[in-house]
């Protein structure tokens, strides 16, 4: 920029410096912003203390897909295989044959059953 002649060389970039969730590296360029919606309503009520567990972002990842998944394994998600990494995640409660609950991330578009798998 140039104020009454004089040139201000401004560093921009370092301060905007956005990092990814998934690899904690800086983001070049617009982040890929990913929100989680509110749990939907599960076959059980879910508890408070599972409601409040989720923060719902947005988080910034680099545009790959394998850094939202590696940020969602890491958190211990689980991911639905039917449908895609998006903007918008739906998180869905999901009550494991060990009696664990663990929650499952989708898009929400498929019409059929989802298949979770690890993230
Ligand atoms: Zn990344
Ligand atoms: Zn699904």
């Amino acid at each position: 920029m140039e104020i009454l002649g004089i040139r201000i060389p401004t560093i921009v970039a370092d301060n905007k410096a956005a990092r990814c969730d998934g690899c904690l590296e800086v983001i070049e360029g617009t982040p890929w912003r990913v929100n989680i919606l509110d749990v939907v309503a599960a076959e059980k009520p879910v508890s408070w203390a599972e409601h409040a567990a989720i923060n719902p972002g947005p988080f910034q990842f680099h545009g790959d897909p394998a850094h939202v998944r590696g940020w969602m394994a890491g958190k211990g998600y689980l991911f639905c295989r039917k449908g895609q990494v998006r903007e918008i995640m739906r998180p869905v409660a999901i009550a494991l044959a060990s009696g664990e609950d663990r929650l499952g991330l989708c898009d929400g578009i498929h019409q059929d059953a989802h298949e979770f798998v690890r993230a």
